[in-house]
């Protein structure tokens, strides 16, 4: 009797199985669209592969932390600085402490390289208002190791424009000031497509950048005339396809928390 049960159940699950082989896949798009001009796809193209699933991660609010996308490297969960190095290579010296990392010692910089195009968060707070201008709550962020957006404490605290909170320093300054008060947890999210370089070692293709501060537009597809040194016109030199991200001691006792960075790829490329 029982056997007969189990037998019976097994040959309604082939059936249903070739019944589902047999009923004809429904198409998910088109193949007699004209083709996209570029690509190789029709318009609509069923075909064409399916952008991959991420899990977008937790809001932070100022009390807490929020968490990375799914496919994002975290760079920093609150825990350690294991991602990162010195400046100069050994162990990073910044304290890490009740879920933050701060500044002190020299600079850091990812152990892994990124590029071409990626996507930073970052989110950092500045210490009670002490010293003015450039002064005053200074960091920066520096993809590539050398292009750095610029970190600062610029809630009413007047400075060089193309050196405020999110300038490309040197070059150019934020849209608008979206600065949050010292000690107030502030967030950048940035799209950096690094620059493209030619064999000869001339630029093929700029470096590009936009950046949110604080959810608010303050970089629109800038592009960068070069590096980002201090009180000199930036320049080019050609450097790999893929670099650290560095974030700098200046001497202020920053803190950041929840840092994580993604590479963009186009969904043909995955
Ligand atoms: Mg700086």
């Amino acid at each position: 009797m029982k056997l007969k049960r189990i037998t019976f159940i097994l040959a309604m699950s082939i059936a249903t199985t070739a019944l589902a082989q047999d009923k004809p896949k429904k198409p998910l798009g088109y193949q007699n669209t004209p083709i996209i001009p570029g690509t190789k796809w029709h318009v609509h193209d069923g075909e064409r592969p399916q952008p991959k699933i991420v899990t977008p991660g937790e809001p932070s609010t100022q009390e807490k932390a929020g968490t990375a996308p799914s496919d994002a490297v975290v760079l920093f969960d609150g825990k350690d600085l294991s991602k990162w190095k010195h400046g100069n290579g050994k162990d990073a010296q910044w304290k890490v402490e009740n879920g933050y990392a701060e500044v002190a010692g020299g600079d850091i910089m990812t152990k892994d390289e990124f590029g071409p195009d990626v996507q930073l968060h970052l989110e950092f707070a500045t210490p009670p208002a002490k010293g003015d201008g450039q002064g005053r709550g200074n960091s920066g962020c520096f993809f590539f190791g050398r292009y750095e957006i610029q970190i600062l404490d610029s809630f009413d605290n007047p400075t060089y424009p193309d050196g405020q909170a999110t300038a490309i320093y040197g070059q150019m300054p934020p849209l608008v000031n979206a600065s949050l008060p010292p000690q107030k947890w502030q967030q950048y999210d940035i799209v950096f497509e690094g620059p493209r370089f030619n064999e000869d070692g001339t630029v093929a293709k700029p470096a590009v950048v936009t950046v949110l501060h604080n959810g608010v537009v303050t970089q629109n597809r800038t592009v960068l005339i070069g590096n980002t040194p201090h009180q000199q016109v930036g320049k080019y030199q050609k450097h790999g396809e893929k670099g650290p991200v560095r974030l700098q001691d200046h001497g202020n006792p920053m803190r950041f928390r929840n840092m994580w960075i993604r590479e963009l790829k186009p969904v043909d490329s995955q």
